[in-house]
């Protein structure tokens, strides 16, 4: 036998093997809302044209290509870390660095907290994005998974999160989605993001907030409302933020990683062992897409475009939210959640049978709202209701 014949077989990734159905299917007419990236009308995922003329602009003027170090572009994260971090941007207590996309940001976030705190639990809300615990579990943490969202019911299990984390332990991690939540599009309110904050900072939890869709639910200020509530009230914080679907890098990956402690030395000191990490992982982040959006985030002229170009991208999300939801009593709780992705209470058999129809979606009922061009909307609605009736 060879070395790596000993490899045991994975369960395969069910969205991949999803993408394989939509690939075979011939009907030119296909309805793919299983892939998670954000489609426009016509059904494509276009490069921002702010963006477009940043690496236009990148290309002329960029004279080497040289080690940058393992910081990144420096100027990025600089620039990035007002719109992430809103009123907590000036906090000296807050150190930044660029990373591979919000994987890699989360991946430096749970080895940081594994290297200071190996028995540390990491609390996680199911269901979660089904990345979440590989990746803590790749950093050797243990992973509690308490009930978030009852799907049959489409409401956050609002309780059952206080109790799970009212349950943590000092030193406990609680992994939150900033907003946009994936899969289930379902973000907690102003209310339940000022409880949630005030229970993580008493019980001394460590929060690690994961950001990956500002500006595509409801704005850019509201999008980081709870992620700024909580590092208001917690001294120690992780922010986990993502550029790869606001400035539409997606293969690019464009991240950063943000870290708060209590004082600034604290802060210093845990970014010698954010950048060591890193070093072991990656070295340093890939350039292109976060130069390219430093350059739009560094002129007024373009960021006004970019902003623009995402509010569209916000406009066009919530409008299908507001088609769905309008046409079935069943569905009004789709114009109520926020992000790319809801779930429809279907089963799995319903979910499959709408595949003959060549309606994709994870077997979840996991949909991208904006997985469908705007001539498609209405026989998706149609199939959807046909399958719960
Ligand atoms: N967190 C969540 C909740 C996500 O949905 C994603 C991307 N699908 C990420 C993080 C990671 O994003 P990136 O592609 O930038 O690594």
């Amino acid at each position: 036998a060879h070395i790596l014949d000993t490899l045991p077989p994975l369960v395969s990734d069910s969205l991949l093997a999803i993408i394989a159905l939509v690939n075979a299917d011939p009907n030119p007419d296909k309805i793919d809302v299983g892939v998670g990236v954000y489609r426009d009308g016509q059904g494509r995922t276009p490069i921002p044209a702010s963006l477009k003329k940043a690496e236009k602009r990148l290309w002329e003027e960029q004279q080497t290509k040289a080690y940058l170090g393992g910081y990144g572009d420096v100027r990025f994260t600089a620039a990035i870390r007002p719109v992430a971090l809103g009123r907590h941007a000036d906090d000296a207590r807050i150190g930044g660095v660029q990373t591979p996309g919000g994987c890699g940001a989360l991946a430096l976030a749970f080895k940081l907290i594994a290297a200071a705190r190996p028995e540390a639990r990491v609390l996680i809300g199911t269901p979660t994005w089904p990345n979440h615990q590989p990746i803590v579990a790749g950093s050797g943490l243990r992973i509690v998974e308490y009930p978030f969202y009852d799907r049959d019911g489409t409401r956050i299990r609002f309780e059952e999160m206080v109790a799970a984390l009212k349950s943590g332990e000092r030193g406990d991690v609680a992994l939150l989605h900033g907003c946009c939540h994936n899969p289930t599009g379902a973000d907690l309110d102003d209310e339940q993001w000022s409880e949630v904050a005030q229970i993580v900072a008493e019980r001394g939890l460590l929060p690690v907030v994961d950001l990956a869709y500002q500006g595509l639910g409801r704005g850019f200020e509201e999008d980081a409302a709870g992620l700024h509530k909580v590092l208001d009230s917690s001294e120690e914080a992780i922010v986990a933020y993502s550029c790869d679907k606001n400035f539409g890098v997606y293969r690019d990956r464009v991240g950063a990683l943000f870290v708060k402690t209590g004082v600034e030395a604290a802060t210093k000191h845990a970014m010698t062992h954010v950048l060591q990490i890193a070093r072991e992982q990656w070295s340093m982040p890939p350039d292109h897409g976060a130069a390219a959006a430093r350059i739009v985030l560094e002129d007024p002229l373009l960021k006004a475009e970019w902003l623009e170009e995402v509010a569209a991208m916000r406009d066009r999300i919530n409008s299908i939210r507001a088609r769905i939801a309008a046409a079935d009593p069943r569905l009004a709780f789709v114009a109520e959640q926020y992000g790319m992705f809801s779930m429809l209470p279907l089963s799995k058999d319903q979910v499959v049978r709408l595949r003959d129809k060549s309606i994709y979606m994870a077997d979840s009922g996991r949909f991208n709202v904006v997985g469908m061009s705007n001539g498609q909307v209405d026989r998706f609605i149609a199939a959807v209701i046909e399958a719960m009736d």
